[in-house]
């Protein structure tokens, strides 16, 4: 497994490999890994002749009150798992990966402020700048990223298919515990009461899927019904809880008939932590 820590560097062994005819996989990550994360390292393996993990906790996505400094970093085994997992290079770019006067922002004008970006302004800036700056690196034939974010998704497939990045984009879906919890680098934050109360996420997510699985097809009730479970144990704040069109980014919450795919969004805090989850309704990928 070798490691590259600049962007030349990289880019001249993804080049390197595509000339001898292979098609470069590449997940980006901050590391932390679980797996959810290697769940995506598969996917893009699958996808793939050789697989190339980014690990960078990149200082721009977070607000100035956000958990930079205390973001888990478990270097050493991110490299077990990754070697496990048949991953060939990693790029873990050092602090110059921005340079002095950096400047450039990469943005999705509208979409980059609804909910999670209402909520966490200049995150989703951040993050299509970074993932700009690391599909420049990587160079990759396929970016693979999870569903577990997936307005960030969106976001990255808009940008992918405006800036014409020339890759194929793939959504894997979300890996959860046995009970139902989404799997997140930032779970082990959370107290034992928190981790039992947050399951309440996706049991009002499975409720409102049901709903819709079972025929219904109007917003607001498929909406209630979600509500409704959080309400018997909610986080100490909900960010949000609502429908959204994958196509336009706008929040579904009224009355009417949706045929069309949409996705489930959710947010909440339980003390200091953070927690997001969704589930897709009908085939948005
Ligand atoms: P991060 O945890 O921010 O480093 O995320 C790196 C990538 O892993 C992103 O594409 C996430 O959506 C994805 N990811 C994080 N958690 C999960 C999960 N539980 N299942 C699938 N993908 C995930």
């Amino acid at each position: 497994m070798q490691i590259f820590h600049t962007a030349p560097q990289m880019r001249a062994w993804s080049r390197a490999q595509q000339k001898a005819g292979r098609r470069v996989g590449f997940v980006p990550t901050m590391g932390a890994l679980h797996t959810g994360h290697t769940s995506l390292l598969d996917e893009a393996k699958r996808r793939s002749d050789t697989v190339v993990l980014s690990i960078f906790v990149n200082p721009t996505q977070f607000g100035p009150n956000e958990d930079f400094a205390k973001y888990p970093r478990t270097w050493e085994a991110d490299l077990a798992l990754a070697a496990a997992h048949g991953v060939e290079a990693i790029f873990h770019p050092t602090e110059d990966f921005y340079p002095p006067g950096y400047r450039t922002q990469v943005t999705v004008p509208g979409w980059k402020s609804v909910l999670e970006g209402d909520i966490r302004p200049d995150h989703f800036d951040g993050v299509t700048s970074v993932v700009t700056k690391l599909f420049h690196a990587v160079d990759p034939d396929v970016a693979v990223f999870g569903q577990k974010d997936a307005q960030q998704a969106l976001l990255i497939r808009r940008m992918v298919r405006d800036l014409d990045f020339g890759l194929d984009l793939v959504v894997a879906p979300t890996v959860r515990e046995s009970d139902g919890l989404a799997l997140s680098s930032r779970n082990r934050y959370l107290s034992e009461n928190d981790r039992r109360r947050a399951l309440v996420l996706s049991r009002a997510l499975n409720a409102s899927v049901a709903l819709w699985n079972g025929g219904c097809r109007n917003p607001s009730e498929i909406i209630a019904v979600g509500r409704a479970v959080l309400a018997q144990d909610p986080p100490d704040t909900l960010d949000y809880f609502t429908l959204l069109d994958p196509d336009s980014l706008a929040v579904l919450d009224a009355d009417g008939a949706r045929q069309n795919p949409c996705i489930l969004v959710a947010a909440g805090r339980y003390g200091t932590t953070r927690l997001i989850d969704n589930a897709v309704l009908g085939a948005v990928w």
